[in-house]
């Protein structure tokens, strides 16, 4: 198969991966980023690889693989959380792009097991609701990506227990939006609980915002 068809697409995922890596989002080949490829070839996404620095990443790097997670054509080897992002693209038709970051203060709530509840408005409307904690699991298993899936269940961001977080979203720009938003929460959410006085929002704004979350993906 000729992977030059692709070149829009690897375009796209290598402009997202180093905007994720000038932001501080990641640090050295950590994290990854992914785009579904087209809904009449399913399971096919192009995806970042394994073990190359963002700063020496060049588009035609990023990998194409098919729902076997086979790399196609010249691509070289795919990321090693490609499981966690193929779970995703079969739980969610909805998502067309994963965005996994190792962020600092992502990380810091990943560390405990209750995440965090909903405490400002923009939450509720891009990310659904609260962000959620999966249970722990290791790198790059099945388990891992099942587990976050759960965690993950119909919002758009979810932290990996001990590990990062993942922003999905209808296309890249919303995947790494929703990402510098978490992290932009979670340091927010660091910062609260050094007094220990959080007041979360009202219920009945959680369900209004939860309205045009809602509405928001109707209309995509
Ligand atoms: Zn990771």
């Amino acid at each position: 198969m000729n992977t030059e068809i692709f070149a829009n697409e690897k375009s796209q995922v290598a402009d997202v991966a180093r905007e994720m890596s000038r932001l501080g989002l990641v640090s050295g080949s950590s994290g990854n980023v992914s785009m579904r490829i087209s809904s009449d070839k399913p399971g096919f996404m192009a995806i970042t690889p394994m073990g190359v620095n963002y700063s020496e990443l060049r588009n035609e790097d990023i990998v194409i693989v098919n729902s076997e997670l086979d790399s196609i054509g010249k691509s070289g080897v795919p990321s090693s959380e490609s499981l966690l992002h193929l779970s995703i693209y079969t739980d969610r038709p909805d998502v067309n792009a994963v965005v996994h970051t190792h962020a600092t203060f992502s990380s810091v709530a990943s560390l405990s097991s209750k995440g965090i509840p909903p405490i400002l408005d923009e939450m509720v409307i891009y990310i659904g609701g609260s962000i959620d904690v999966s249970k722990y699991a290791f790198p790059g298993t099945e388990e891992l990506a099942q587990r976050v899936c759960e965690a993950l269940s119909d919002k758009n961001a979810v932290l990996i227990s001990n590990h990062g977080a993942v922003g999905v979203g209808n296309n890249l720009r919303e995947a790494i939006n929703v990402s510098i938003l978490t992290e932009r929460i979670a340091k927010i959410y660091a910062f609260s609980r050094l007094d220990n006085q959080i007041k979360p929002l009202p219920s009945s704004a959680v369900e209004k915002e939860r309205a045009i979350f809602e509405m928001k993906r109707k209309f995509l």
